[in-house]
């Protein structure tokens, strides 16, 4: 019963594929992101893993659908933040 179900489910999904090379095998990655060791109370810097996606195990590359959301806004709160801090110095 379970074989022939699990059959059903797989007819009913369609293959993802890389979008550089069309490769249909993927392994598990993880964005990585260091901690500042005075936010987690630790002697050194942690390094926390993040929401992992797939890459092409051909040639690594990582669909955009697997992109996790956020880790480019990072980079524009910083900015923010950087505005802020000269606004104090002004
Ligand atoms: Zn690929």
């Amino acid at each position: 019963m379970e074989d022939i179900n699990s059959q059903n489910l797989i007819s009913q999904t369609t293959p993802i594929v890389c979008e550089e090379c069309g490769h249909a095998i993927f392994t598990p990655v993880y964005f990585l992101r260091k901690v500042n060791k005075l936010l987690i109370g630790a002697q050194e810097d942690g390094i926390m893993p993040m929401q992992f996606a797939f890459a092409c195990a051909k040639c690594g590359h990582i669909n955009s659908e697997f992109k996790p959301e956020g880790l480019e806004d990072d980079a524009e709160e910083k900015k923010d933040e950087e505005k802020k801090s000269d606004l104090i110095i002004l």
